[in-house]
């Protein structure tokens, strides 16, 4: 195995940094970026936790972003503003193929992804692969679109490791879909070039892997580490953007990885404008113009730098030095 971005095996640490962990202080959740920084969520009431087999599920009633669904302590979706990132991770990679048919989701528990995916008149199949049944099952008691995006006959719930998914189902999809959590735990074997081999045996010809790719503002350094296992994998690989307020920085990068298409060879603007009727961020002028990215962004993703190593590493200094931050 080529080694995992996050060699510790540690599911509370990635690249030597503790991961961040949510906590609730009276009526906040604050998600924690240790040494750096905190999301602060204000919340009307946890409606529900549990523990399952792989991770801590929690879901919380907010006023200004409705329902939010943690995992390990982690912001996974918010009602408020899911719509950006499961647009963005479907429509573009379909909407640049001729007559997709077979759309293949790894984790994706939350069947937002799997709710885009169906709304192209040419898929057939969209198979959804999630480790962890209990997020479907939680995301079914407390998501509206959940339970009709599942009874869609075209869907079809698989509860597995997706790595092992992918390595059984050779020449099989059009599209691959990584909508996982971050690369640490059972994520972690998501963003490795052994990984990334396994998908291209499972695309189909002209197939597409898009994936959720982190923040070039806070996680320049894991950025960059992604697209080095993207690019020595696939024959083209590029970033795209979208605006994600509640994960970390609120810029958000989304890879388009593919072994025989570009992403800007094809485009069906007329299927296009029809799903951009139906959706609040995908838009025809977004399937070209989200790959526009800012210098500092394309340096990380194209030359694997960090800008901003000088910060980096003084909160891993911080860090070193141990000792939970005075509330
Ligand atoms: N949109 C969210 C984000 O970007 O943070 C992620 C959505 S979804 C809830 C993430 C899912 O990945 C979780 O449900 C988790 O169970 C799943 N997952 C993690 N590792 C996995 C693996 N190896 N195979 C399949 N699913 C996995």
């Amino acid at each position: 195995l080529s080694k995992p971005l996050d060699s510790s095996g540690d599911p509370d640490t990635r690249d030597g940094l503790p991961v961040g962990r949510g906590r609730v202080s009276g009526d906040w959740y604050y998600e924690e970026n240790p040494g750096a920084s905190r999301l602060g969520i204000r919340v009307c009431e946890k409606v529900h936790e549990e523990r399952s087999a792989y991770q801590t599920l929690a879901v919380y009633e907010t006023a200004f972003f409705g329902r939010v669904l943690t995992l390990d302590d982690v912001v996974m979706l918010t009602e408020r503003d899911e719509f950006v990132y499961h647009e963005m991770l479907v429509h573009v990679p379909l909407c640049s193929m001729p007559e997709p048919q077979r759309v293949l989701i790894i984790g994706g528990g939350d069947c937002g992804a799997l709710r885009e995916a169906l709304k192209h008149p040419s898929v057939e199949k969209v198979v959804q692969c999630d480790i962890d049944e209990r997020v479907t099952r939680v995301s079914e008691d407390f998501f509206p679109w959940v339970r009709e995006a599942c009874a869609d006959p075209r869907a079809e719930l698989v509860f597995a490791d997706g790595i092992d998914y992918v390595a059984r189902h050779a020449a099989s999809f059009d599209l691959v879909v990584v909508d996982s959590t971050d690369p640490v735990g059972p994520a972690a074997g998501l963003f490795v070039r052994d990984f990334y081999t396994a998908v291209i045996g499972a695309l189909r010809r002209g197939g597409v892997m898009t994936a959720q790719t982190e923040s070039p503002h806070w996680n320049a350094d894991l950025v960059a580490a992604i697209y080095r296992e993207i690019r020595a994998s696939f024959r083209h690989g590029a970033a795209y953007a979208c605006w994600m307020p509640t994960y970390p920085s609120g810029c958000w990068t989304l890879a388009y990885a593919s072994p025989d298409r570009r992403h800007d060879e094809f485009f069906d603007e007329r299927r296009a404008f029809e799903i951009e009727t139906r959706c609040r961020y995908y838009n025809r002028a977004l399937q070209q113009g989200a790959f526009a990215l800012p210098t500092f962004a394309r340096d990380v993703v194209d030359r694997g730098v960090d800008p901003f190593e000088r910060f980096t590493a003084a909160r891993r200094g911080l860090l070193a030095r141990g000792g939970e931050p005075k509330e």
